[in-house]
């Protein structure tokens, strides 16, 4: 016993090793804890559900000709997030989308990808899971670390890696816009826009429960994040009369009308303004730009623990600092 111990104690260490690599790879800045099981399931509208409380929100748009799931939560919960998609629909999922590699965002694309006939009911005819997100998630994914492995093993790595500004694609009789936002909360962000059940999934680009989550170190941008927000309010049509509004799944937090999108842009636009102004035009230093508080007025309601105000400016300060002359 002590010697199968002994033979197995060098592997657990190398397993425990990789593992530590693997999470400093995945990990994104910003992106609030997660709540866990149980899941929270609500129908949205049209043909969109929301599966909340696996980390990143979770859409689903579920049909006859089958199921596409938005994003598969973080690591470890991905059968708590099955659970919940089984009571939406026992239809054979088809597609599932990734609105960026945020680790809350892709933790079950491999299992998700490994189910036989993209079935959760046992069913196993049918053709596999596609994973779709813009290339940028691919090659996010395959980054090798220190370890000398990628960030993701290669089953969760998107097969369907679109580089053109914009996929479409017609499921269960609905248009599905999935829009390439160039260097926003990433270098990889897509939203994804349900044409007929009119409801926008934003992925990070627009949270409710945090400052803006620009992730620097993989190509994202405050300036790209204020420009994806405005996009979305071009798409979203408010609430009129006798019509539905657009309803808006943000990559974290409750679901969302265009004036709350608007409401959020608008600080974005501000804190931007500021920070540019500090930073740029009267060439003060991090620590200068800290102490003029530039997100007085949203501290208290959208920094947290995860995501400190300290830490966005860390953030985006070098994305405004004054450039000496060449
Ligand atoms: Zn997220």
């Amino acid at each position: 016993m002590r010697s199968a111990l002994k033979l197995l104690m060098p592997l657990l260490l190398t397993l425990s090793a990789v593992s530590t690599v693997v999470s400093a790879q995945t990990a994104s800045p910003g992106e609030p804890a997660v709540r866990g099981a149980p899941l929270g399931v609500m129908k949205v509208q049209g043909n969109v559900w929301l599966i909340a409380g696996a980390g990143g929100n979770i859409a689903v748009q579920a049909g006859d000709e089958g199921i596409v799931v938005v994003d598969t939560g973080a690591d470890g919960l991905t059968d708590a997030v099955m659970d919940a998609i089984r009571t939406i629909s026992d239809r054979p999922i088809r597609y599932v989308i990734n609105t960026s590699v945020s680790a809350q965002h892709v933790g079950g694309n491999a299992r998700f990808a490994a189910l036989p006939g993209g079935s959760l009911s046992g069913k196993t005819r049918g053709a596999k899971v596609r994973i779709i997100a813009q290339e940028n998630v691919v090659v996010r994914m395959g980054e090798v670390g220190k370890g000398g492995t990628p960030a993701y093993p290669t089953e969760a790595w998107p097969v369907d890696g679109y580089y053109v500004p914009e996929r479409n694609l017609v499921f269960n009789g609905e248009v599905i816009d999935v829009i390439h936002q160039p260097s926003a909360h990433s270098d990889g962000d897509s939203i994804v826009y349900f044409r007929g059940s009119n409801v926008l999934v934003a992925g990070d680009i627009y949270t409710t429960t945090s400052l803006p989550l620009v992730d620097r170190a993989r190509g994202g941008s405050l300036t790209g994040l204020l420009r994806a927000l405005n996009t979305m309010i071009d798409i979203a049509v408010a609430d009129d009369l006798a019509e539905g509004g657009t309803y808006i799944i943000p990559g974290h937090g409750r679901i969302s009308d265009e004036a709350d999108l608007a409401e959020y842009r608008d600080m974005v636009h501000i804190i931007r303004a500021r920070i540019a102004d500090l930073a740029g035009r009267e060439r003060l230093s991090l620590a200068q730009v800290k102490s003029r508080r530039p997100l007085l007025g949203w501290e208290a309601r959208y920094g947290h623990a995860g995501w400190t105000t300290d830490m966005f400016i860390d953030a985006v300060y070098d994305e405004f600092r004054a450039r000496r002359a060449p």
